[in-house]
This record gives structure tokens, C-alpha cells and sequence, in this order.
């Protein structure tokens, strides 16, 4: 019976795997645009199309069922119609335009859609929610492999090394480390940290448990001068990725507004997910899903927020903390966030209402009787009303404890699935 089952298994896997190559070559095509607008409107501007050596992603999960992220791309084959391939994924622009500053002007942002390089003609379409959180169409290209004109150069520029090896890129979580604040001197700094990172990394579950289905991969990119720019310090400096701490006008908040950059650099290895490593001791970081996640070396000393950023790029995980005024309209009332392990209640059932008890009352009063049960606590996502996280804590809300709740680990362990089966 186990071999029968293991020959289904292998044939479906194996007629997966033959429709990738009907449609797709071992590489990967970089869709790059601006995305620009303000609170109320957004524009798509097409950028470039850059063909890279690499394409560290599935062979046999070609459409994403997870639905999850702000923004969404889908590929169709132009001659049947048929949809091969699918993504979710976020972005700066999504967060920048929930600020106050998106009420007074507009801003642009670049942004870029990676799918696995077309054999024949395709449609590519972009999508953004609305505030019913339904995909709208925004945005559609043609590109056909033998007319449309694409950058390729079928080399590997920068210097690559394997930090943690398990496999073919195809059935294994794929992370390129990018250095970021690190001079030609501190090349063994930067080799040292990204050890340092891995090892912490798989010292936590449920990342303990899956060691054998991840790769690392660093890229050795030299910055004229260390550190990030941090403007609350009067630091400024020129650096290879061009991040910067008070991004949004969080002092803690580093990341890069020069994406394709951050893309080009990140083509010298197969990848699923970018990590920016940064060279400071200032507390900080950063991650949007499927877009990239940033630590610095200094956390690598307290892994819990560069572990915690990673749950957000990775899995899609929400902050399940509700501080902060200035993601207000970040989810809107009435509707279901797209996110696994937040909810305001009006879907409940598509989230972890299964993984309830019984017995729990929703909402679940934060008193003793509940402090060790999976429930619907309200405060998450940035507000202290109407929405809800599963446990009284979890990593996605404090480093009080050392654990993701159950929904969390879920949706990361679905995730790892996703990628490597
Ligand atoms: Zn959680």
C-alpha cells in the first residue's frame, strides 16, 4: 500500500514537474516597475524585463493557493489561456500608502514580479486589493521569449558562498543573504555573521524540525563604509544597498527603497527569499511577504527579531501587537485581513476557529483561565480594537516568550510544505 501510494505520489509529482517544463526554463524572469500613488489611487509603470541564470523556486507548485499578500501576479499562457503560474507578495508602497503622508502627496516606489522564465508567449497581470480585499486587475504585459526585448547576462558578477547546503534549490527553501554596511576588510565579519545567523535560526522551531529543507547562500557585495544610514543619529553613509533605519518615520524600522538593486545583487544565487544582513549594532529590521526581510548583525546576538522578521516575509505572518497610530488604516474594518494568524471576526471560519476549543468564548477575555489557550484575543495588527490574534503571546507579538503560537507555526510549516514538496 506505501508503495502504491509513494508510485501516485511520484507520478503526480513527476507530470508537475513536466508542466513546468512545457511552459518554463531553468530561469527566471524579472517583471520590474514602478508602483507609485497615494491613499486613494496607484499606478503601474512598466520598468524593464531582465532574464537571470537562476530560478530557485518550486518545479511542481506552480499556482500559489494560499492567497496570500497585498498584490498578486498571474501568468497565462497566451495561446490556451490557461493560468502557470501564480504569487502573492507585498511591498514599501502598500505600507507607505496607509501613512498620513499618502493623504497629502503622491510617491513612487519600484517593485518587481519574479516568475520562472517563459518558454512561449505570456500575459503577465498584476492585481491589488481592494478594501473588500478582492484582486483587482491593475496592470497587464505581453512577453513573448523570441520578440520582447530583455537584459541577460549569463554570468555570476559577485562572489557566492554556501552558508547551509540541503539540496536542489527546486524542493528546498532557498535564502540569499545579502551584506549590506560590510568594507572589503570585513568580508570574515560578514562570513561570521551569516554562520552566526543560521545557527540561531535553526535553534528555533519550528525551524529546528525543517534544517533539512532549507539552503543559505551568501553574496559578497563590499560597502565603501559600514553601518546603515540612521537620520535620528545625523548617519549617513554610503553603502551597497542603500538602507536606512527610520524608514515610515520608525526609528527601528531599516529598509531599502532601491529594490531592482537589491534584485540584481540577489540574481548572483538561486533564491526563494532575500535577507539583507546589516552591518550596526542598532536595534532594528524589517520584512514585507515575499518582498525581502532585513536584520542587523547586532540582533544576531538576540535572534528573536530577525527570526520574527522572517515570519512576516516568509509566511505572511501579521504583527499580533496594536501600538502604533500610524498603520491606522492598514486593515479595514468589516472585512478579513489576508493574513493566517490575525482576524477581526468577520470570517473567523477561514482562519483558526478549528484550533479552538470548544469551551473558549470568541473573543476570548485575556483573564488566567485563558492564558495557556488558543483563542481570539483582541489587539493585533496595529490597533488595540477589532482585531484579533490567537494567543495571549507569541513571537509575532513579543520576545517575552521564546515561541510561535500553534497558528503561527502552522502557517510557517505549511509554508516550508509549499516550497519543498
Ligand atoms: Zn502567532
Amino acid at each position: 500500500m506505501k508503495f502504491y501510494i509513494f508510485i501516485c505520489f511520484f507520478v503526480v509529482s513527476l507530470s508537475m514537474s513536466a508542466q513546468f517544463d512545457k511552459n518554463f526554463e531553468n530561469h527566471s524572469l524579472r517583471l520590474d516597475y514602478i508602483h507609485s500613488g497615494n491613499s486613494i489611487e496607484e499606478y503601474y509603470a512598466f520598468k524593464q524585463f531582465k532574464k537571470e541564470k537562476y530560478w530557485g523556486g518550486s518545479h511542481t507548485q506552480m499556482l500559489e493557493t494560499f492567497e496570500y499578500g497585498k498584490y498578486f501576479v498571474k501568468v497565462f499562457d497566451e495561446k490556451s489561456g490557461d493560468l502557470i503560474y501564480s504569487r502573492g507578495y507585498g511591498s514599501l508602497f502598500h505600507e507607505w500608502s496607509t501613512t498620513k503622508e499618502a493623504k497629502e502627496f503622491s510617491k513612487s516606489f519600484e517593485e518587481t514580479a519574479l516568475i520562472p522564465f517563459p518558454k512561449n508567449k505570456v500575459v503577465i497581470k498584476l492585481y491589488s486589493r481592494n478594501k473588500s480585499m478582492n484582486f483587482e486587475e491593475k496592470f497587464k504585459i505581453s512577453f513573448d521569449p523570441a520578440k520582447t526585448p530583455y537584459e541577460y547576462k549569463n554570468d555570476n558578477i559577485l562572489p557566492v558562498f554556501d552558508i547551509h547546503k540541503s539540496g536542489n534549490p527546486q524542493s528546498k527553501v532557498d535564502i540569499v543573504i545579502l551584506p549590506e554596511g560590510y568594507t572589503e576588510m570585513e568580508l570574515g565579519k560578514f562570513i561570521e555573521d551569516c554562520h552566526m545567523l543560521t545557527k540561531q535560526f535553526f535553534a528555533f522551531a519550528p525551524y529546528t524540525q525543517n534544517e533539512d529543507k532549507f539552503n543559505m547562500k551568501a553574496v559578497w557585495i563590499p560597502s565603501a563604509e559600514s553601518g546603515s544610514d540612521s537620520p535620528n543619529d545625523s548617519i549617513e553613509v554610503t553603502t551597497a544597498l542603500n538602507t536606512s533605519f527610520n524608514t515610515l518615520y520608525s526609528d527601528r524600522y531599516c529598509m531599502t527603497q532601491d529594490y531592482h538593486k537589491v534584485r540584481d545583487y540577489a540574481a548572483n544565487a538561486p533564491y526563494d527569499q532575500i535577507y539583507i544582513l546589516i552591518n550596526t549594532d542598532k536595534y532594528g529590521g524589517g520584512a514585507i511577504y515575499n518582498y525581502y526581510s532585513v536584520s542587523v548583525s547586532g540582533n544576531l546576538k538576540s535572534p528573536k527579531v530577525f527570526i520574527h522578521e522572517f515570519g512576516h516575509a516568509f509566511a505572511g505572518l501579521a504583527d499580533e501587537y496594536g501600538y502604533e497610530d500610524s498603520f491606522e488604516n492598514m486593515y479595514a474594518k468589516g472585512v478579513e485581513p489576508w493574513e493566517p494568524n490575525i482576524s477581526t471576526l468577520v470570517d473567523f471560519e477561514s482562519k483558526w476557529k478549528a484550533m479552538v476549543d470548544s469551551k473558549t468564548p470568541i473573543p476570548t477575555p485575556k483573564n488566567s483561565d485563558y492564558s495557556n489557550k488558543i483563542g481570539a484575543f483582541e489587539g493585533a495588527g496595529y490597533v488595540k480594537k477589532g482585531v484579533y490574534r490567537p494567543r495571549k503571546d507569541c513571537m509575532m507579538r513579543s520576545f517575552n516568550g521564546d515561541v510561535f503560537c500553534e497558528v503561527c507555526s502552522k502557517a510557517i510549516v505549511d509554508m516550508i510544505k509549499f516550497y519543498t514538496e
